[in-house]
């Protein structure tokens, strides 16, 4: 037998490095070679940004990192991504033991935290695409690109069922109904790949457990008050297809559950999820998480016991790590949480990094950098929005448009990329503007024609344009900030806009884009044509295709919408009438 220098360490040196064990034959012999304080360092997530001596890593023998939304500045080039985390990884690299660290971002619709990355629709859009095969593919191109930058982990999918579209968060859910999650959590499997090992296969995180898109009113780390009938009809069922498809690990609601935090619910998170449904990856906390068990600011003792003993395996501190590592120390020296507990949550954790092949090649596989913002990546992309746009109104066909009419296109987010993505894109909440590189709703119209003309607020519209098209909607947000408690319509840049194309009366297609259904019953008999964009992401020219009918929509509603703000909650199969149904979608009834 000839052995190549490709191949594993051999019979010498410790089991734990030997490729051919068994992962928990490693994990068991890693383990019994473990300090304490070894083991309480692979429970701990600090935030880059908290690392202000990079010796620390290894001083506190950390096991993770992340770069959280509200990370910024971030390294921006893919190249700087992956020398950062290089970096971290070869100092991790040096402690006795040689535990690489595991490195997270929130990619949650493709590698939206690096300039330059394919940006997919929000989780609304391809929940509208009802094609589970595409969000496979999706999970696959967004792992390629966030391993081209080194990063082991993806926290993502949201799993939510977004039950009231005045939360924030609406957009990062894939519809109002359990089965659009279970179906389109099959981006899970494209995530992981078929082994963790494969160099462009990264850990998915089902997020967020349980009940985050339940809460009332819609408020963003809200209160979810339910019977556990309805809570497991609702909201466990995705949590159980990503455990069935092998999820790598779970993320902890900031909600609550009949007026306990999540953080801190041993019922749910030990018995329901790992026990139950079996889950055998690990638990990682919500960001400062943990400190919300009590209501107050910051953690305490207690607060930290509560949530390990929950069944919480690694915590996002994220700032104050060395704090956080003090006091669970002194908490298992105190005999509040077991040692069985802590080696149960490491072995949950370590595995992970074997399976992943950490240990063999702790660093960034640079090959992959080229798939980052790549050819077939953008035309994936651009294939989820074709198939995400959904058309609702089409009154004496005035969709498709075509080549030779004259077409006059205004609206605050015709040529505005960061609009275009939402949140989460570059920065944690997002911003308009030229965020990123991609292709406008505008500049695909104009690939598309060469009888576009641009008025970003309508002015200069006339009875010699065929047709007016009005991008308008939402601005980026994120969690927190995008919460309406109040209105749900458009805002007045977006109404005077439209109320020039109005006065000409020239025949108007309204585009929205927008992370869930707006107020709009009020505008809408003004309009000929609709089409719900959600947030595209970076290609516009997937829109274009649709509006110029080289794409026959098949995109449906995967919420309902409402006919008036006051009518939220509105859900399928509640009794209210809605504006358009659950599941609502037209096609174009011309031949293709
Ligand atoms: C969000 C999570 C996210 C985490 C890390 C939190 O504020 O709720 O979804 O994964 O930040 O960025």
């Amino acid at each position: 037998l000839l052995l190549g220098s490709h191949t594993p360490a051999l019979a010498s040196g410790p089991a734990y490095r030997n490729a051919w064990l068994p992962v928990r034959v490693r994990v068991n012999d890693l383990l019994s070679r473990m300090t304490l304080d070894d083991k309480l360092g692979q429970m701990t997530q600090p935030e880059r940004l908290g690392i202000t001596d990079p010796a620390d890593v290894a001083k506190y023998r950390i096991g993770s990192l992340l770069s959280g939304g509200s990370s910024q500045p971030s390294p921006n080039t893919p190249v700087s991504w992956a020398d950062m985390y290089d970096g971290f990884q070869k100092t991790a690299l040096t402690t006795p033991l040689g535990i690489p660290l595991i490195y997270g971002v929130d990619a949650v619709h493709g590698h939206n935290g690096v300039y330059g990355a394919t940006v997919f629709p929000h989780n609304i859009g391809l929940g509208a695409t009802r094609d589970p095969d595409l969000a496979e593919r999706i999970g696959h191109a967004t792992a390629e690109e966030v391993a081209g930058t080194g990063i082991d982990w993806n926290f993502s999918p949201c799993l939510c069922v977004a039950r009231n579209d005045r939360w924030g968060r609406t957009y990062e859910s894939f519809g109002e109904v359990p089965e659009l999650a279970v179906s389109m959590s099959s981006i899970i499997t494209g995530m992981q790949g078929r082994s963790l090992k494969s160099p462009s296969s990264v850990v998915a995180t089902a997020k967020h457990f349980i009940g985050d898109g339940g809460t009332t009113g819609g408020k963003d780390q809200g209160e979810t008050t339910l019977p556990e009938s309805e809570l497991r009809k609702i909201h466990l069922p995705p949590f159980k297809a990503a455990v069935d498809r092998g999820v790598g690990t779970v993320m902890i609601s900031y909600s609550s559950w009949n007026g306990v935090k999540m953080h801190g619910q041993s019922y749910l998170i030990n018995n329901v999820l790992k026990g139950e449904l079996g889950f055998k990856g690990f638990v990682i906390s919500d960001y400062n998480g943990i400190d919300q068990i009590d209501g107050q600011k910051g953690f305490t003792p207690a607060e930290v016991t509560a949530s390990i003993n929950a069944g919480i395996d690694m915590v996002m501190v994220p700032f104050e790590f060395k704090k956080f590592i003090d006091t669970l120390r002194g908490e298992v020296q105190a005999g509040h949480v077991t040692m069985a507990r802590i080696d149960d949550a490491n072995r949950r954790i370590l595995t992970k990094k074997f399976e992943l092949g950490l240990f063999e090649k702790p660093l960034t596989d640079r090959r992959l950098t080229s798939t980052i913002g790549s050819k077939d990546h953008r035309a994936l992309a651009r294939q989820a929005v074709r198939e995400s746009q959904v058309l609702l109104k089409n009154e004496h066909g005035v969709l498709p448009l075509n080549k030779h009419e004259k077409v006059f296109v205004a609206g605050k987010s015709a040529n505005d990329i960061g609009n275009q993505a939402g949140g989460w894109t570059v920065g944690w909440q997002g911003t308009s503007g030229p965020v990123t590189p991609g292709t406008t709703i505008l500049q695909g119209m104009q690939q598309a024609s060469k009888n576009v003309t641009f008025s970003k607020d309508g002015t200069g519209i006339d009875k010699s344009y065929d047709v007016a098209v009005a991008v308008v909607g939402e601005t980026p947000y994120a969690e927190g900030k995008g919460d309406r408690p109040q209105g749900m319509g458009l805002d007045q840049t977006d109404l005077d806009t439209l109320k020039k194309l109005k006065d000409s009366g020239v025949p108007t297609v309204v585009v929205l884009v927008s992370g869930r259904p707006l107020d709009i019953a009020a505008q809408l008999p003004d309009w000929d044509g609709l089409v719900a964009s959600w947030l595209p992401g970076t290609e516009g020219d997937g829109v274009a295709d649709v509006l110029f009918g080289a794409y026959n929509p098949t995109g449906k509603l995967p919420v309902t919408w409402m006919k008036s703000a006051d009518q939220q909650p509105i859900n399928v199969g509640d009794g209210q009438t809605p504006l358009f149904p659950f599941g609502y979608g037209l096609r174009y009834r011309k031949h293709f």
